[in-house]
């Protein structure tokens, strides 16, 4: 019975012991991949433009052509904007709506 027992809290203090090494492992891990990616001499704040992963792609909707959402023009509400590719796709939707 104490066996039992002392082999359960044994476990539980294995597994703790475990997750403890292998969290502060990946914490390293992420911290090193981190450091490795942005250079050191270089503005600690990027431009959000800058980074690939946030270039998505918005179907303008006069023509249809994907464009970056940093150079799209952002239309309508916030839940449920529209995006043109340009200026003149702005206008011409905004003229075939009136
Ligand atoms: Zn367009």
């Amino acid at each position: 019975m104490f066996r039992v027992l002392f082999g359960l809290i044994a476990a539980i203090f294995m597994i703790s012991a475990l997750r403890a090494v292998i969290g502060s492992v990946a914490r390293l891990f992420t911290s090193t991949v981190f450091s490795q990616s942005t250079p050191s001499n270089g503005p600690t704040m990027r431009p959000p433009t800058a980074d690939p992963a946030s270039q998505v792609l918005r179907r303008c909707a006069q023509c249809g052509t994907f464009t970056p959402e940093s150079t799209t023009k952002r239309v309508g509400k916030s839940e449920a904007p529209v995006y043109f590719c340009s200026a003149e796709c702005l206008q011409k939707s905004a003229a075939k709506a009136s």
